[in-house]
């Protein structure tokens, strides 16, 4: 059984434990990957912390340089780490998969190498000039989630690197082994101790969090752990980028086309079986429309290949985890026993945490699978009669990642979009992220952004020189 290794210091080191990992469509084992100790997470830190100051002191076109060399060996080694992504995560190969996954992360370190944070001046008269200066912040926890294992963790560890920062990444005990080979090539071009990793569960997630040497925490994950995350940060007063997923609403507009959406739509709600922060979780239709739009989407979901994603033709694969299954099954029990219209789709393999793609129609705000994140796919549908009820339903709860408007005219898609509490708002598409494009949650969904130049500041200290004339 082959064994895989964090990398620290660019070595790839031992571990005292390990874990066994399956693939969740055929519960195949894929190998061991380490567990670490409070040691192991100590002298990941100390590797970081050690590089960190020769790092900041590369000159920030070499560094932008060696950022675009980690992206051509994502690119050269994208088959590779698309193929462990299936296998480890669920998502298939084919249609927005792990191929696409990794098209994202060379996408989304392109992108960074691209970027200049210049000295700005923020103020000049005839007395004063002052200039605020971006500097590293030193060493950065990075903890990401299971759903989009690589993706993720290059949103947090990139721009990190790319201002000047080390880090140590803690990658998902549910997904460990394609993020630790990951980060193992990527370490090919990187100077030793500027990415390392540890590995393990929750617990040492804490540890590496509440660890006095890290000076920055970015998290991607649920509401309770990034509780957790901020109590932790109250040992070392680091500043935290925290992403916690959201309930997202779409609201179409009345009278708006069903068939020409009804894709869109589709995959807004279940890319990745659903196991997306910024999906649809919760889709208003106006009740003239509720059957136009019910017969589209079914119309969608019956074509969709459910599957293993080794296998080409596939499209949607399994649940990555049991916890994650077993969830997502009570939710939609619950709406069923509360009297929704439960609608079923797809050939569901025996073996592995495969579900049917599920359309909940005539739901209620108040259920459990409107008012709590399902993170799979069944969506629920309600009916509206006015727009005002939609919006208000829309903003009712504490998520606040994302949201869309659904509509035949812009104009008004972009009134009731401006209505609507959430990072984002989309009109016409959901979860349409870009590099370029600050992303992030409102209320219970986080605070800080990632991507782009606002991405960029949020891994740094700003400094102001100010200098009197
Ligand atoms: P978690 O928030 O617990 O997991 C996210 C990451 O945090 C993982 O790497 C996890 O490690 C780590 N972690 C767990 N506890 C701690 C801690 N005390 N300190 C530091 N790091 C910690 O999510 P779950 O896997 O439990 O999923 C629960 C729900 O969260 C899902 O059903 C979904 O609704 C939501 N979720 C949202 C995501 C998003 O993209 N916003 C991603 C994942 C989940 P480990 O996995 O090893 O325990």
């Amino acid at each position: 059984m082959q064994t895989y290794h964090n990398t620290v210091s660019g070595k790839q080191t031992e571990a005292a434990d390990h874990q066994e990992i399956f693939n969740p469509a055929t519960g195949d084992s894929l190998g061991l990957a380490p567990l670490n100790s409070q040691h192991d997470v100590n002298v990941a830190v100390e590797a970081a912390r050690m590089a960190q100051g020769a790092w900041a002191r590369v000159s920030d076109q070499e560094r932008r340089e060696i950022v675009a060399n980690v992206a051509q060996v994502l690119e050269e080694n994208s088959e590779y780490l698309a193929g462990l992504v299936t296998q480890e995560q669920g998502k298939p190969l084919s249609g927005p998969g792990s191929r696409f996954e990794m098209q994202a992360c060379v996408g989304w370190t392109k992108v960074p190498s691209s970027l200049e944070l210049l000295p700005e001046t923020v103020y000049e008269d005839d007395t004063r000039k002052d200039v605020l200066y971006r500097y590293p912040l030193g060493v950065v926890a990075a903890i990401a989630p299971w759903n989009w294992p690589l993706m993720i963790a290059i949103w947090q560890i990139i721009p990190a690197i790319r201002m000047g920062n080390t880090v140590v990444l803690k990658p998902s005990e549910y997904t460990p082994i394609a993020t630790l080979e990951m980060v193992r090539l990527i370490n090919q071009v990187l100077p030793p101790g500027v990415l390392n990793t540890v590995s393990g569960d929750g617990r040492i997630g804490a540890v590496l969090t509440s660890h006095p040497d890290i000076n920055k925490i970015m998290f991607t994950g649920s509401e309770s752990t990034g509780r957790r995350i901020i109590e932790a940060s109250s040992q070392n007063l680091a500043p935290i980028t925290l992403e916690l997923g959201g309930n997202d609403a779409a609201i179409i507009m009345p009278g708006t086309e069903a068939a020409a959406i009804s894709e869109g739509l589709f995959w807004g709600a279940f890319l990745n079986a659903g196991q997306t922060c910024a999906c649809i979780k919760r889709l208003y239709v106006h009740e003239n429309d509720y059957d136009a739009v019910v017969t589209a989407l079914s119309d969608v979901a019956s074509q969709v290949p459910i599957g293993d994603g080794m296998v080409e033709s596939n499209l949607i694969g399994p649940l990555q985890n049991a916890m994650q299954y077993n969830k997502v099954k009570e939710l939609v029990a619950d709406a069923r026993a509360n009297g929704c219209d439960v609608m079923e789709f797809g050939d569901v393999p025996s073996t592995g945490y495969f579900l049917p793609l599920t359309l909940v129609g005539n739901a209620r705000d108040g259920q459990r699978l409107v008012d709590e994140e399902q993170f799979g796919p069944a969506l629920p549908i309600i009916r509206y009669s006015s727009l005002d009820d939609a919006t208000a339903s829309a903003n009712r709860l504490s998520d606040a990642l994302g949201a869309s408007v659904w509509a035949n005219s812009l104009e008004q898609a972009e009134t009731i979009a401006s209505k609507l509490e959430a990072g984002t708002v989309w009109v016409n598409q959901h979860g349409a992220i870009h590099p370029m494009v600050p992303f992030g949650g409102n209320k219970a969904s986080g605070y800080g952004v990632e991507f782009g130049m606002e991405g960029l500041k949020g891994v740094t200290q700003s400094r102001v020189i100010s200098i009197k004339k």
